[in-house]
């Protein structure tokens, strides 16, 4: 059974279709990026996966259980950082797991140092720069329990080199813990080393109008690991 199946979603907003018959999947533990231009529906799909709205139609299963227009299924980390600004940075990034009972003050405070935010936990999200709250936003999203993590453009905001130690990162967690992950990017070569699928969307309305599966995981994640190495 896949992880994630979503069918025939449409969605509107007033007389302008934005999302028509789309259909996909994802497979348990697998990594599918998504790619597309840029107002193509890219983030309404991850809204409605996150159920933060109904679709017109169509449906959405996770586990086979169908999520339609239900929050909280999923974990969703949404391409403009949403961290609340009247939390701590730990509080912010265990928002997710909190919400779901799990909260883990020990793991938070490892995957901030990971990402370069240790000593940054009791700070305000006014205080951090656009490329640490994204990095906060996705360590929430990676602390939230759910088995299938949605990722809208993570890491967009990051300079090469930042991008490339998260990159890193998430294939190493993804490698471990076989979470299943959405992962939408405009970064070709990103989408090319993490991704076991790319699926390319077409413009508005957005369908899905080619998939690429990649065959190679080993080279892709040693020509990452190289890369990096390079670049240290
Ligand atoms: P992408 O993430 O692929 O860049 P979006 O999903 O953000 O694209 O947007 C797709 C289209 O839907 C855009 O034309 C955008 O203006 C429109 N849109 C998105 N959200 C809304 C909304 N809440 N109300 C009206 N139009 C919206
Ligand atoms: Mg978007």
């Amino acid at each position: 059974m896949a992880k994630l199946s979503i069918e025939q979603l449409s969605k509107s907003f007033g007389s302008e279709s934005i999302i028509k018959d789309l259909s996909l999947h994802v497979d348990e533990a697998e990594f599918v990026s998504i790619l597309g231009p840029s107002g193509s529906g890219k983030s309404t799909l991850f809204h409605l996966i996150g159920g933060l709205y109904p679709p017109e139609k169509g449906d959405i299963y996770l586990d086979g259980q169908r999520i339609t227009g239900k929050r909280g299924a999923i974990s969703y980390m949404p391409q403009s950082p949403s961290l609340l600004p009247w939390r701590t940075i730990l509080d912010n990034v265990l928002l997710g797991a909190e919400i779901a009972g799990k909260r883990d003050t020990e793991t938070a405070r490892v995957m901030m140092d990971k990402a370069g935010l240790g000593g940054y936990e009791s700070a305000y999200p006014s205080q951090l720069s656009g490329g640490m709250k994204q990095r906060a936003s996705f360590i929430r999203s990676l602390l939230s329990p759910q088995s299938l993590i949605c990722l809208d453009e993570p890491f967009s905001a990051l300079d090469e080199f930042t991008r490339l130690e998260m990159q890193k990162w998430l294939m190493s967690i993804w490698e471990h813990y076989k979470r299943s992950i959405l992962f939408v990017t405009h970064n070709i070569e990103e989408a090319l080393f993490l991704s076991d699928r790319i699926i390319v969307l077409s413009n508005k309305p957005a369908y899905v109008q080619r998939e690429f599966k990649i065959p190679f995981k080993r080279p892709r994640e040693e020509s990452l690991m190289l890369t990096h190495e390079f670049l240290e």
